[in-house]
């Protein structure tokens, strides 16, 4: 099998093959750190930790770097506002964002190098382009010429014409084009001291699109396989990128371009009445989405979409996905309780247990599990479809439950099929941590202790006697009054159990 990447350079799958045999250099366009994060800046990493992830498994060297925008106009703004210093503005909410990075399972960055940290080589790169006659200086700034580059405007397939000067320019000296960009900007009066860096051109700071070039050179070589990013990045910020980089080292840049579609946000049908609600999602931060929904189901719902597609972000989306967890946390249960062993620990998965099959029951079962963990791999190798694997995910489980239901294992005792039901699911473990996925149990909702779960069980035994004695008015009774306040009760052949939730 071999994986196929979607690049917007050339606007179609590729094979992949990378630029180093067996090695991967991964680059990100990180957050500029100057306001809380939203769910638009976790979209990319889950991402691109997912790509790592499937990578490493088939067997490549992975090197995977996200950088910090720490020197910025927004941030000199905002420390205003604040009180505070620029550098204590960006160590806050970098720190904040590493931590919901944390929670939502996103461990595979190698390096996270911040701006401010690499003036030297951004300089160093200014002056290579100015040497090269492809950048100028105009009062104390240092500007691109876009004409340097005959090939501008490929990445986003734009013509001369479109090109308009990046939202983030501000205007400083004479531009000879209308398309040039800053690589550096001259210190303006007032501007704090801690953001005014030495150059040749004066005291001044780094533009935006420079620290990439400065950056992914310095720590993934001048060419190197994957450049990611949302597609509201591709321009002015990338093209930027390929004119800086490509100019100044006279070699290709990123070898594949991935791009992820942006977050939609929708709410229930009151948000066409009351547009505040919808802002209102899509304004929640990082950290207060973490604090309403488990970390698992941001994950889940990121990775239940092809990263081409726009990501719902709604109420309804969420509580949709977090159904579709439980499936997936009630067959882990439902495994345990049959087996006495927790599905989260490791155990043989279907490739060991394979040769040992005795009958067509055994092998249609074992052989079809491996089945899905083929078109699983099947679904990544085609551009990281994380939609369709997440997809077979479901259907494994359905398959794996159907077995055990066929099987009748709750009550049967059956300890091979019981094993073999196991293992597939620790093939399907096996897959979900590729996306990242179910790497640990659940939190425990709380659910108020000792106490009420002694007081669940006289509840449980009183509706069981209550069937006995054929009084169903009042078992049902126990059943629709515990429903009302947001409790289930689960009849299985071997007793009942009772879950928080609907
Ligand atoms: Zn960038």
């Amino acid at each position: 099998m071999s994986l196929k990447i979607y690049n917007t350079m050339s606007q179609q799958k590729e094979l992949f093959v990378p630029v180093r045999p067996g090695k991967v250099g991964i680059y990100l366009c990180g957050p500029t750190v100057y306001r809380p994060s939203h769910i638009g800046h976790a979209v990319g990493p889950i991402i691109f930790d997912t790509v790592k992830r499937y990578l490493s498994y088939k067997g490549f060297g992975v090197v995977w770097i996200v950088n910090i925008t720490d020197v910025d106009d927004k941030l000199i703004e905002e420390a205003k506002v604040q009180g505070c210093t620029v550098p204590e503005l960006a160590a806050r909410v970098t720190s904040s964002y590493l931590k919901a990075l944390e929670q939502l399972g996103v461990h595979g960055i190698d390096q996270m190098p911040k701006a401010s940290e690499h003036i030297g080589e951004i300089v160093a790169m200014c002056q290579k382009l100015i040497e090269k006659n492809a950048a100028y200086v105009s009062g104390g700034d240092v500007y691109f010429d876009v004409t340097a580059d005959s090939d501008y405007g490929r990445l986003s397939h734009r013509k001369g014409e479109d090109q308009v000067a990046g939202s983030r320019e501000l205007a400083g000296g004479e531009k000879r084009n209308p398309g040039d960009f800053a690589l550096w900007k001259a210190a303006k009066p007032g501007e704090p001291a801690e953001v005014q860096y030495d150059s040749p051109w004066g005291k001044g700071r780094p533009g935006w699109h420079i620290e990439c070039s400065a950056m992914s050179g310095k720590y993934l070589g001048e060419t190197f396989d994957i450049h990611g990013g949302g597609m509201d990045l591709i321009f002015p910020h990338h093209e930027n990128e390929i004119a800086q980089s490509e100019t100044c080292h006279e070699a290709p840049f990123a070898k594949y371009w991935m791009h992820n579609n942006l977050t939609r946000f929708k709410t229930k049908k009151i948000s066409k009445s009351d547009p505040e609600m919808q802002k209102k999602m899509a304004d929640l931060t990082l950290g207060s989405l973490l604090s309403r929904y488990p970390a698992e189901l941001l994950r889940f719902v990121v990775l239940s979409t092809h990263y081409r597609r726009p990501i719902e972000f709604s109420d309804e989306e969420l509580e949709a996905k977090q159904k579709g967890l439980e499936a997936f946390y009630r067959l882990f249960e439902r495994i345990q309780r049959v087996t006495g062993h927790s599905p989260y620990e490791s155990g043989p998965d279907l490739a060991q247990v394979h040769s040992a099959v005795e009958n067509d029951v055994e092998k249609d079962f074992v052989f079809g599990g491996l089945d899905f963990q083929n078109r699983f791999l099947e679904a990544m190798d085609d551009d990281f479809n994380t939609g369709a694997a997440v997809g077979i995910l479901f259907e494994m489980v359905t398959a794996i439950n159907r077995f055990m239901d066929d099987h009748r294992m709750e009550t049967a005792d059956n300890t091979k099929l019981a094993s073999l039901a196991a293992a597939a699911t620790q093939t399907l473990r096996g897959l979900c941590r590729l996306l990242g996925l179910f790497e640990r149990p659940p939190a425990k909702p709380d659910t108020g202790g000792k106490l009420v779960e002694d007081l669940m069980q006289i509840l449980i035994a009183v509706r069981a006697e209550a069937r006995k004695g054929k009084q169903y008015a009042l078992s049902d009774m126990v059943r629709d009054q515990l429903a009302a306040v947001g409790i289930r009760l689960e009849d299985r052949p071997d007793g009942t159990s009772w879950r928080q939730g609907n």
